[in-house]
């Protein structure tokens, strides 16, 4: 067989040629639409490189950054940069400037791009970095830096890609940091060549030429969960919501979007809005959704009430990010909407390619533990998509095992099918009286109850029983002041007494991290301060 490069100069190539009149709809910060085909894309995209070469201050496998929301312009990106040469870093715009500072010096990003919206915070990071060249989607630049198109328009649509072979690296992405200081993770070609195909399968995301695929994720957030390059390559429209949408109902209707991605948190929101039914969303058939877990709930509310498939992908920024997909089976067919909704609130089951095991560490190593669905250990992962290391950091068996598996941190069970469910992050885990409790499970139970919203359960120190579980809530509306021992009996039909927490506090919101997940580390230093202790025993 030909030893064929597996790059994503293909993909673009592909995408141009055979579906050159699918097209990229972005909406803007007034609330209209830029929309354009991939033909304009490609051409774009080719002159992009054109400029990028003719500013002069980068080489192969420089990093270049990204400073930007969903958009056009980022798209052109993430084709551009790569297929050049060069890696493509797009990064997170919610961390601090502090943050950002340290990853910018420690990829020393050659360019950075920035987005229309973020010019005034990107100035506060600008005056911590060394960064040869700046460049602003907005045309009012200031030199030095330069306009985007501006330097598009001095540009020719010439350029030939130059990716020396598959191993070279596309993209650099960094972990959200909350767990510890945000790690590097570099992508090549090959890897996220492969994760393209993987997820495109009918069984995972299963997108088609005829879908129109929205990515609600960041694009700074773990690649948009490859999004940007599977839909492509499927040649589905794509609809880029760079500014917040005013109202997600009307951006669904408009653009007649078929699926859509997203953590729990924007479905969570965007719920009430969706369920009023003002506007026709008969196209939406799926929403994929990862990050973290998706209530239960939620998931049937979306399913019975407005016909629209949820399901559930698993992964991290160290796997491109897609490690499990969650959909029903044949034989699931005939089972009650209520076990079906039992297995799709599960994170599902390992995609072709990738290899899961759950194991438990012994003094030499580790052993492998059955999947029958209770047994709860460690998932480990391996696949051509996932990480061996961090950037520039030399790897330690506290994140990859000696015989070559990543440990995702994560603490799982597996049942006979191959339907991973995440009962906790290994660090999260509540240790009460030497036992377990998942605040992950009680979070699930009390999302079940009428009067919750939001539930965030984590583990507060305790003299007797070394921690035990405290559980944050949002009500739905205000209730009386009972509502403790309603939440207690509610959680005691499910879990034995020892899980039930001691104590409910009910807050206006709960925080959230940079990527829309339920920041608990913030919520702990929030309520484990002097006073709010004293109040809370
Ligand atoms: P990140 O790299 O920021 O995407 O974070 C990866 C972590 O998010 C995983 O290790 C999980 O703890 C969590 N996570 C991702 N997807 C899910 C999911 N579908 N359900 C539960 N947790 C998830």
């Amino acid at each position: 067989m030909m030893n064929y490069p597996l790059t994503l100069a293909q993909i673009l190539e592909h995408a141009h040629h055979i579906h050159g009149s699918k097209r990229v709809t972005t909406l803007l910060p007034d609330q209209t639409f830029h929309s354009y085909t991939y033909t304009a894309l490609y051409e774009r995209v080719k002159r992009l490189a054109d400029a990028i070469t003719q500013l002069g201050v980068i080489q192969s496998g420089d990093r270049v950054g990204t400073y930007a929301s969903n958009t056009y312009q980022h798209l052109e990106l993430y084709y551009a940069i790569p297929c050049m040469g060069a890696v493509l870093h797009p990064l997170n715009v919610r961390l601090t400037p502090v943050q950002l500072a340290r990853i910018v010096h420690e990829a020393e990003d050659k360019i950075i791009f920035v987005g229309d919206a973020f010019a005034e915070p990107f100035e506060e990071l600008r005056e911590r970095i060394e960064c040869k060249q700046i460049v602003h989607f907005n045309p009012i630049s200031v030199p030095p830096s330069v306009a985007y198109e501006q330097l598009l328009s001095e540009a020719e649509p010439v350029y030939s890609w130059n990716i020396p072979d598959e191993s070279w690296a596309m993209g650099l992405c960094y972990t959200s940091g909350t767990q510890g200081e945000p790690r590097g993770v570099l992508y090549t070609h090959r890897s996220m060549f492969l994760h393209t195909l993987a997820v495109n399968q009918a069984d995972v995301f299963g997108l088609t030429e005829a879908d129109v695929v929205m990515p609600l994720v960041p694009m700074f957030h773990a690649m948009a969960w490859g999004l940007p390059y599977a839909a492509m390559f499927a040649g589905a429209d794509i609809v880029l919501p760079s500014a917040k949408p005013v109202c997600l109902a009307d951006l669904i209707a408009e653009t007649g979007v078929t699926v859509a991605a997203g953590v729990p948190t924007i479905w969570a929101k965007a719920y009430p809005e969706l369920s009023k039914r003002k506007r026709d969303l008969s196209t939406l058939r799926r929403l994929i959704v990862g990050g973290e877990a998706m209530p239960p709930t939620l998931i049937e509310a979306y399913e019975k009430n407005l016909g629209v498939e949820v399901c559930h992908a698993w992964g991290m920024t160290e796997m491109s990010p897609t490690g499990t997909f969650s959909k029903l089976r044949g034989v699931h067919q005939n089972l009650s909407d209520a076990e079906k909704w039992r297995i799709k609130a599960k994170q599902g089951q390992p995609i072709p390619g990738v290899e899961l095991r759950l194991a438990a560490e012994t003094s030499n190593g580790f052993t492998k533990l059955p999947w029958n669905g209770e047994v709860v250990g460690e998932l480990q992962v391996r696949s051509p998509w996932t990480a061996s290391c961090y950037y520039n950091i030399q790897p330690t068996t506290e994140y990859f095992t000696a015989d070559g598996w990543l440990r995702t941190g994560d603490v799982a069970t597996i049942d006979v099918d191959g339907y991973v469910q995440i009962v906790d992050r290994a660090k999260a885990l509540i240790r009460s009286g030497g036992e377990s409790i998942s605040s992950v499970a009680l979070e699930t139970s009390l999302l079940k109850h009428p009067s919750v919203r939001e539930a965030a359960v984590i583990g507060v120190p305790d003299e007797k029983w070394g921690e035990r579980p405290l559980a944050v809530v949002v009500l739905t509306q205000w209730t009386d002041e009972s509502i403790s021992d309603d939440f207690r009996q509610h959680l005691s039909v499910e879990f034995p007494k020892f899980w039930i927490p001691d104590r409910f506090v009910v807050v206006d919101e709960i925080p959230k991290t940079s990527v829309g997940k339920f920041d608990k580390q913030a919520l702990r230093k929030q309520l484990l301060t002097p006073e709010t202790k004293e109040k809370l025993s």
